[in-house]
């Protein structure tokens, strides 16, 4: 099947029409890349063409870049090769004699956007599913179809290195302020706007930049600035940051052969890297938790929110930017003020909400204080204080309102019971978890808390709605901590039992730093709250009591008014702006210093296998479908280091006999760190949770 038009119009603008079979998305395989190539060879010869414009017919897509699945069925010189290819196509498409427009609606990335900088003038759309970038890094790669060669040339250096090694992708509006586009043309006059460009034939550049040896210079002045910045960011584990670094800076001083040349072979060496392999797995499984689940795709229109707290007020907020219209409730007119304030303040945010779109969200939401009729919604959302006497309460009020109808009950609890929540309604089988994640805007990740009385087809109801308002569902069962927090508490809890014991506060953070975590665990528990943090530890430790036990320290921390963040210290004391230094004054609240003279390494060895161990627990518990959604939950949820692919993936990359051993050896010292029968049975068969 083709997966691109040509059509020459009798004006002579040829319209070369991104289209691929039976997908949603263009993407770049090997046929597609000779397939368009053809077309430029035929334009080439054609005396007729005096432009060409490169557009798409897909609702969402300009180019989404090359199919990462090529690449992983490649062996090292096919890949190669593909390489090559995709800059042979860009640089014929470069050189026609005639100007060449790409016409942008909806995203433009990688190599799309790399098959855009080949052309001499870029117009896009304004609309919200325009995104223009390189995003290569965040996958382990650099843009090798002459993307780092190109962009520093039309963009400038600055805006090049800030764009590859954020791997940014931009709206509209922001890439023609950095220059990644040249103009912007609502969607319905894109065609006129790109066919104007080519009778001007006045491809735009900046003018500084049509003399290299400034671009050059800068990207020298620029280069130890970028560097420290990245390697504080990653700390050296995102080696491609560093290559395209090195090709970026060096591309105006360099021919265009040459500079291709590094891209190519910074590219291959990537790419067959573990680092690569991760973080496409993971990119894999975000794909994944998009796809449609099965069942009756009526989309929600309505919805209810019970508490307009911190959970409440951002799941609201969250529903109606996505087009819903909430019914937001509290227990009094002040609780509900508040949520709306914070509401607006979300709605405020500029650069996400045009004032016209933060009315319109505001105006879906209806704040009510009493206890309003709800029969007109599609779901309910409970977001109110975790009690389970309040919750069993609030269930049985609210299914006497709903009862008869076809309306989802759902609790955004994090820790109680979904079951038992469930047994206060008369049908306890249209009840389910539906854990949003903390700040709601900003965590994609949703877990699908699926209690044993709930109906499969409220499950699936539960996963498409996630997935309608944009988050990442992951189907979890009915278990204390459910999967995220059952994963990361354990953690937390060996952290403060660490620092009690004698290690310093900086050593065990750091240590999880630099083994690629976004805090480490004494700052999270600083910033989630010490009260909040040892509540669910103390759930989780009734639990497992034969392994989890909750250390003094926090109860010494909260009668002390240490609670973290929201009081100004905890481990930390947090001054105004975010700065924070360790808090000396809690040193006087430890028990001994057993702990002192581990090395960073050991401290980061420990943690790292107690996140190994219970996410095998969970595996074995069945807690979620498989470890894919394990590795990807705690990615998603937590930000464990996406370049190590996940807990498991990481214990696989360890070796699971290593981690069995060091797990055994520090059990001596604290029973949480017994292997799990999974992984003892798994190290002694030499098989993976991954079978390949
Ligand atoms: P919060 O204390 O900020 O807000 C709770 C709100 O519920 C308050 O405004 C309170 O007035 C209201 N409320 C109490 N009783 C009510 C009733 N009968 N009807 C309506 N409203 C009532 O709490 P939060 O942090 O928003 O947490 C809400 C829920 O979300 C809890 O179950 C919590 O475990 C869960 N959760 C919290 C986080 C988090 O990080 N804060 C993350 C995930 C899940």
């Amino acid at each position: 099947m083709p997966n691109i038009r040509r059509e020459l119009r009798p004006d002579g603008i040829c319209l070369l029409w991104f289209d691929r079979a039976h997908s949603p998305a263009n993407v770049f395989d090997p046929d597609t890349l000779r397939e368009l190539d053809e077309h430029v060879r035929a334009i080439a010869a054609d005396r007729a063409t005096i432009g060409v414009v490169i557009l798409s017919a897909k609702e969402k897509v300009f180019h989404a870049g090359a199919d990462l699945h090529t690449p992983a069925g490649l062996k090292e010189d096919e890949l190669l090769r593909f390489i090559e290819l995709g800059q042979e196509v860009f640089n014929r498409l470069e050189a026609l004699r005639v100007p060449k427009v790409a016409a942008i609606h909806g995203a433009c990335v990688g190599g799309g956007y790399e098959m855009a900088l080949a052309c001499d003038y870029r117009v896009a759309s304004p609309d919200h599913a325009t995104r223009i970038g390189l995003p290569e890094v965040t996958l382990g790669l650099v843009p090798a179809w002459g993307g780092s060669t190109r962009l520093p040339r039309v963009a400038g250096m600055p805006c090049a290195l800030d764009v590859i090694l954020g791997g940014k992708m931009l709206p509209a509006k922001q890439a023609l302020r950095c220059g990644l586009i040249d103009e912007i043309a609502p969607r319905e006059h894109l065609l006129a706007a790109a066919c104007r460009a080519i009778r001007r034939n006045v491809p735009r550049r900046r003018a500084w930049l049509r003399w290299p040896p400034l671009n050059g210079l800068i990207g020298r002045v620029m280069t130890p600035f970028v560097r420290r910045q990245v390697m504080q960011r990653t700390r050296g584990n995102y080696p491609a940051a560093l290559r395209a670094i090195q090709i970026v800076t060096a591309s105006p001083w360099s021919s265009l052969a040459a500079s291709l040349r590094r891209e190519r072979e910074a590219e291959l060496e990537l790419a067959c890297s573990e680092v690569c392999r991760h973080l496409i797995s993971i990119f894999f499984l975000q794909e994944h938790a998009k796809k449609p689940a099965p069942g009756e795709a009526k989309p929600m229109a309505r919805a209810a929110v019970i508490g307009a707290g911190v959970m409440g007020a951002g799941i609201a907020q969250w529903l109606s930017a996505h087009g819903l219209r909430v019914l937001l409730r509290d227990v009094d007119p002040a609780r509900v003020a508040a949520g709306m304030a914070r509401i607006r303040k979300l709605f405020g945010e500029r650069r996400v909400f045009s004032e016209i779109e933060a009315r319109d969200g505001m105006d879906r939401i209806s704040p009510v204080a009493t206890d309003v009729p709800l029969g007109g919604v599609d779901i309910v959302i409970e977001a109110a204080v975790e009690k389970m006497a309040l919750k069993t309460q609030l269930f049985a009020r609210l299914d006497e309102q709903t009862q008869g109808r076809d309306i989802i009950l759902a609790t955004n609890t994090s820790a109680l019971s979904i079951a038992q929540i469930a047994n206060a309604t008369q049908d306890p089988g249209r009840v389910v978890g539906i854990h949003f994640f903390n700040p709601v805007h900003k965590m994609q990740l949703v877990e699908i808390v699926a209690a044993p009385q709930t109906r499969p087809e409220i499950v699936q109801r539960a996963v498409r709605f996630a997935q309608q308002i944009g988050k990442l569902p992951v189907v979890v069962k009915d278990s204390p901590g459910f999967l995220v927090n059952r994963i990361l508490l354990p953690y937390l809890i060996e952290a403060g039992l660490l620092f009690e014991a004698g290690a310093r506060v900086a050593d065990v953070d750091e240590a999880m730093l630099d083994f690629g975590m976004p805090m480490g665990p004494l700052r999270l528990i600083d910033e989630v709250g010490v009260d909040i943090a040892a509540d669910v530890a103390a759930t989780l430790a009734e639990k497992f009591s034969d392994r989890l036990r909750v250390p003094e320290l926090l109860a010494k921390l909260i009668a002390d008014g240490a609670l973290g963040r929201k009081s100004g210290r905890g481990f930390y004391v947090h001054a105004r702006g975010g700065k924070t230094t360790a808090n000396e004054a809690t040193n006087r609240f430890r028990s001994g210093n057993a702990a002192a003279e581990l090395s960073r390494a050991d401290l980061q060895r420990r943690l790292a296998l107690l996140l190994v161990n219970e996410a095998a627990r969970c595996v074995e518990e069945g807690i979620a479908s498989g470890p894919a959604d394990v590795d990807f939950a705690m990615v998603m949820g937590t930000g464990f280091a996406p370049f190590r692919g996940g807990p498991l993936r990481f214990a696989e990359s360890s070796g699971l006999n290593n981690v069995v051993n060091d797990l055994t050896r520090l059990a001596a010292t604290r029973p949480q760190y017994a292997p799990c029968e999974l992984l003892r049975r798994l190290a002694a068969k030499g098989k993976g949770f991954y079978e390949t």
